[in-house]
């Protein structure tokens, strides 16, 4: 089997490739590098190219024939999309437009694309399942939605095979401590938490403590990177057995707020993490917990990380000897 992992040098795209390659996968990253790292794939593995330069994405699909692609890049950062909205839809969608097309010039039948949480939008459940209205409520969950729906329309037209793998909190590290979370500008929580426990970076800022939930601090579904893998993985056979556009939400389908991932993370490392708590952030929702229900009966995924201290224990072993 020949896999083209678009993004692989990224944080989860680079725990795939680590995956795959576990388990004996040719496989083939493209990566623009815009935020991802050469030093976390192997060099031979690498086609520096940009989905958004169809004339590059032809030097990775040289390397082919691929029996499918698996699709991480993106721009992902929520605040930055409400600064930058045409960014985003172009990164986001007319990259993906652009590879799709790609994929049709070259026969390739079958993608897993990397959703998000973010097109819900505002929950009105609980626990969000597949059927939840989607409403985002920021351009980066609307980039994301926009894919999904090319994805349901190319699946009609054309017969292409695809998988949206909606995630929640992606978290934690490989527990090997080889590769982990390394963004040149960090702004999600458990980093920035274990970077405030270490005293490098900016001190943590809590934004907002006054949400409507239990300790007034956001509740946000972490998910470990290599259970993450694991759903990608089972995807594939999935297609095989089954045409048209799927879709799954990803999540470990317990909340934990800001204050308890302060807590927990204080607990791993014996330090204390000090923060201050700062105004909401633009384009947050109080609370997003997953229903994963389908994907546990569906695809037979069943995430290997369900503590919020084991998400954490692996991602500050990356913390403490990061090697990129
Ligand atoms: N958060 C925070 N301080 C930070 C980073 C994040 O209080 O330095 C909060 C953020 O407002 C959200 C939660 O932590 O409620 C998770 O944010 P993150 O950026 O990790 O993921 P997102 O939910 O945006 O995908």
């Amino acid at each position: 089997m020949k896999i083209l992992v678009c993004g692989g040098a990224g944080y989860i795209g680079s725990h795939m490739v680590k995956w795959l390659n576990a388990r004996g996968v040719d496989v083939c990253v493209l990566d623009n590098l815009s935020t991802g790292h050469a030093a976390a794939v192997g060099a031979r593995q690498l086609v520096v190219a940009d989905l958004l330069d169809p004339g590059s994405l032809e030097a990775a699909f040289a390397r082919g024939p691929f029996d499918a692609v698996m699709h991480f890049c993106a721009r992902s950062l929520v605040g930055e999309s409400i600064r930058e909205p045409l960014g985003y839809y172009e990164n986001n969608v007319v990259g993906t437009l652009n590879l799709l097309q790609a994929m049709q010039r070259h026969g390739v039948g079958r993608i897993v694309f990397s959703s998000t949480a973010a097109i819900f939008g505002e929950p009105i459940a609980a626990r969000i399942d597949e059927s939840h209205p989607k409403a985002p409520i920021n351009p980066y969950g609307a980039s994301k939605l926009m894919v999904e729906r090319m994805l349901a329309d190319a699946a009609g037209a054309y017969g292409l095979r695809s998988v949206s793998l909606r995630y929640f909190n992606a978290a934690g590290a490989s527990p090997e401590g080889d590769i982990g979370e390394a963004h040149a500008c960090e702004t999600h929580l458990i980093p920035n938490v274990l970077r405030a426990a270490l005293g490098v970076g900016d001190a943590l800022s809590v934004f907002g403590d006054d949400w409507d939930t239990e300790d007034g601090t956001c509740v946000r579904d972490y998910i470990h990177v290599d259970d993450l893998a694991q759903a990608h993985w089972r995807a594939l056979a999935h297609m095989d057995a089954q045409p048209g556009a799927h879709v799954f939400n990803l999540g470990n389908g317990q909340g934990f707020s800001v204050r308890q991932v302060i807590e927990a993370a204080e607990r791993i490392a014996g330090r204390t993490v000090p923060h201050s708590i700062a105004p909401r952030r633009a384009g947050d929702p109080a609370t997003l917990v997953a229903s994963s229900a389908r994907a546990r009966d569906v695809l037979g995924w069943s995430p290997v990380y369900t503590s919020l201290e084991s998400i954490i224990e692996t991602a500050w072993r990356w913390h403490r000897a990061p090697r990129f």
